[in-house]
């Protein structure tokens, strides 16, 4: 078929030829943009931990400004007797599970700080100001290691102001060490739509080659 052939086309067959295009295109583009706007999330949180990092990391042997602060552990935290009620205490752990808004502590949050000695899974409730949650970049679950924080506060074995649970009421919250997120990890969940896309723009090409050629 020479150049009359062309001009033959009709608007249908302009339509189809143009959806084939600007699926395939879509489909191609589509784990692109993704893999982008990951860099782009992965890049805005390294900038903003880069912001948080140098008047924030701490060295963990400072000398505590408060001298009846007892510089302990979550492990000893959940040992503790009742002689350890109301002690203004120190604690480094990692972040794991969720936040929760502290619905009886307007501007607060609870967080969960897991220790950090290995084969240890000693957990402890802190109520941190709202203000502190930009210091969590991820929380600890399979597959992610949570952000590091030590926590100065008052420590409670059994809390009045919340039930009787074991908490911390925070009073100051550093950041010690950025979480690791999974997304570094490669997930296939994130190409399957681009895959479909262009499977599927594929088989219209196909289909219209195979139709225009029928018609011909
Ligand atoms: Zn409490």
């Amino acid at each position: 078929m020479g150049p009359a052939g062309n001009t033959k086309l009709r608007p249908a067959w302009a339509v189809l030829r143009f959806a084939c295009a600007a699926v395939l295109l879509c489909g191609l583009l589509a784990p692109a943009k993704m893999a982008w706007a990951d860099e782009g999330a992965s890049s805005s949180d390294a900038s903003s931990q880069q912001e948080v990092d140098p008047s924030n990391r701490i060295n963990p042997r400072q000398t505590p400004d408060n001298s009846f602060l007892y510089d302990t552990s979550i492990d000893e935290l959940v040992q503790a007797d009742s002689s350890y009620q109301g002690n203004y205490v120190q604690v480094v752990g990692e972040v794991v599970g969720d936040s929760l808004v502290a619905e009886e502590d307007p501007g607060c949050h609870w967080i969960t700080l897991e220790s950090l000695e290995t084969g240890s899974s000693s957990s402890i409730s802190v109520l941190i100001d709202d203000k502190y949650l930009g210091y969590i970049d991820a929380y600890g679950r399979y597959n992610q290691v949570g952000t590091k924080l030590q926590v100065r506060g008052t420590f409670y074995l059994t809390c009045p102001s919340h039930e009787g649970i074991m908490d911390i009421h925070a009073e100051s919250v550093q950041l010690v060490e950025n979480g690791i997120k999974e997304h570094e990890q490669f997930d296939i969940a994130t190409f399957i739509p681009g895959i479909v896309l262009v499977a599927f723009g594929i088989a219209l090409t196909f289909l219209y080659n195979y139709l225009h050629e029928k018609e011909r």
